[in-house]
């Protein structure tokens, strides 16, 4: 029988419950059980496809191609699992079906309502995963807080599971903020936040206090008694500089030892010793370096997490600390910043993947700027669009070269709409999107290091280096390192006499995890090492 884990979270938002959902899976995972990791979005979107960054930090991409919450980047980098996109259910996915099944005529007679209809349409599919996967345990975060109006059928939801199903536990997340005026951690935010879901019919067995430092002995004694939780079962977690630290901090605690007891699990013998080194190796590393991100979310810490912790894993993997520096792009297409200074500090460059012309001037800047100075680069998807626009524009004399994106009447449209794109009008999941496989050009610096001569990565994209242009920047000493099966679609570029000016239209952060990094980014530090 599948047992189940359901995280929520009270106060407020932003806490990390899917780094808490993602630790406590990998410590039951570590144990030898076979967990599979489930989000619930209360918005009304299908999949967070269409929001842009500011709206919903990094939208992650999965292997099937399903647009899905940044949580399941997380998921996938500590659990080292490939999700699927049912793994993400939203009101938008719920509702869709229930109307769909009520048109099919799926509930002849009946009045179709919230309760049971949609609520049993949510236990359905939690079930239905459980079984395809053959779980051993579900761990299902919920997303928001406890209170929120569009959570309650999601929370709904689970109190008649757990009703139904009695091998569960609830891990209720809160903030504990400390107040300086009285010197005190202050918990009547998470005893309201506990009788709120209390309200919704659901008791916590586990409450995790997110606060600045760990919680005090007094704390989890007074929340233990005013939230009726054992005093062992308040969990403290503190602000940590890695997010990696995280399961063993939990460990610590004894989260993962009392969810096993309470769940009925087998005694797994725990295996956390390679994670344990990595952490350890990403906290005191031998060197250091910095790699400045040029893109145009750079107010906002979630718009490249994977990128972000791509680049950390490689480190990881190599003895190097890597401090990642937010160059904004429009800041240098504005004049506020010359290139040269905002990328002063930077021993290596990844320009950023994106949408729309904000920016573009800025990347096309940073583009030029990195291969007249030999600086490692790494393109990403508009990355690779815009080094290629610089390419043409300054060494293949095509003035005025650019994406037909940003410029539709540009004399030269070197990066073009797909013909497949041609004539799509709907935008919501109908980009091309997913896994699809490259092959790899020998004696390339891309084939060197992945060391395959096919690969498969990740995708998010309409457009691409068009097809009439390859010849005359082919000519011009572009070399196409990686193209679509077919030959036709150019998946990696790169300058061959630089050390490292590598593009490609992939997103190959969604494949990097901490255990084992994706080649191309390792190539990339690697040469930002060498540098
Ligand atoms: N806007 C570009 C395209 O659609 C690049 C997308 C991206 O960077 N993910 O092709």
């Amino acid at each position: 029988m599948v047992k189940w884990v359901f995280v929520t979270g009270g106060v407020l938002s932003g806490l990390g419950k899917g780094m808490i959902s993602a630790s406590v899976s990998k410590l039951l995972q570590s144990r030898g059980n076979h967990v599979v990791p489930v989000k619930c979005d209360g918005y009304l979107n299908v999949d967070p496809g269409t929001m842009n960054p500011h709206e919903h930090g990094e939208v992650f991409v999965l292997e099937d191609g399903g647009e899905v919450d940044m949580d399941f980047g997380h998921y996938e980098r500590f659990l080292d699992v490939t999700g699927s996109f049912d793994w993400n259910l939203t009101s938008g996915k719920v509702f869709q079906s229930v109307i769909d099944r009520e048109r099919e005529g799926d509930y002849l007679g009946e009045t179709v309502q919230m309760i049971p209809h949609v609520t049993d349409e949510i236990k359905e599919r939690f079930r239905d995963i459980a079984e395809e996967e053959d779980a051993d345990v579900m761990a299902i975060e919920i997303g928001g807080t406890v209170g929120d109006i569009e959570n309650m059928l999601f929370l709904e939801a689970v109190r008649q599971l757990r009703q139904e199903d009695e091998e569960s536990v609830l891990i209720h997340t809160t903030l504990v903020p400390f107040l300086d005026t009285v010197g005190e951690q202050k918990t009547k935010p998470t005893q309201h936040s506990v009788k709120e879901l209390e309200g919704a019919g659901l008791k916590a067995d586990f409450i995790v206090g997110r606060s600045d430092d760990p919680l005090e002995e007094k704390t989890k004694e007074k929340i233990a008694l005013f939230c009726d939780v054992e005093e062992e079962s308040v969990i403290s977690d503190p602000d940590i500089d890695n997010i990696y630290r995280l399961p063993l901090i939990l460990e610590e605690e004894g989260l993962d030892v009392q969810v096993a007891e309470k769940l009925g699990l087998e005694e797994g013998e725990e295996d956390m010793q390679r994670w344990k080194d990595l952490v350890e190796t990403m906290e005191d590393p031998s060197e250091e370096v910095t790699i400045a991100i040029a893109g145009k979310y750079t107010d906002i810490d979630d718009s490249y997490v994977s990128i972000d912790e791509a680049l950390k894993h490689a480190g990881a993997h190599l003895d190097a600390g890597v401090n990642i520096e937010m160059v904004e792009a429009t800041d240098i297409e504005n004049g506020e910043v010359r290139v040269g200074e905002a990328l002063s500090e930077a021993d290596g460059v990844v320009i950023a993947p994106g949408f729309g012309s904000r920016g573009t001037r800025g990347k096309v800047e940073v583009a030029r700027y990195c291969r007249e100075n030999d600086v490692p680069t790494l393109g990403i998807c508009f990355g690779l669009q815009m080094m290629t626009v610089e390419f043409a524009r300054n060494e293949c004399g095509l003035e005025g070269a650019h994406s037909a994106e940003i410029d539709e009447d540009t004399p030269h449209p070197v990066i073009d709409v797909m013909s497949e794109q041609l004539g799509v009008e709907k935008k919501g999941g109908t980009m091309r999107l997913g896994g699809y496989e490259a092959e790899l050009e020998s004696d390339t610096q891309v084939q060197e290091m992945y060391g395959e001569e096919k690969v498969v990565e990740r995708h998010r994209h309409r457009y691409e280096v068009n097809p009439e242009y390859h010849e005359i920047l082919e000519d011009n000493g572009m070399v196409f390192s990686g193209t679509s099966q077919d030959g036709k679609l150019v998946e990696y570029i790169e300058l061959p006499e630089k050390r490292f000016y590598i593009g490609t239209q992939a997103h190959p952060e969604f494949t990097s995890r901490l255990e084992s990094p994706n080649p191309l980014y390792h190539g990339f530090v690697q040469s930002v090492l060498d540098r």
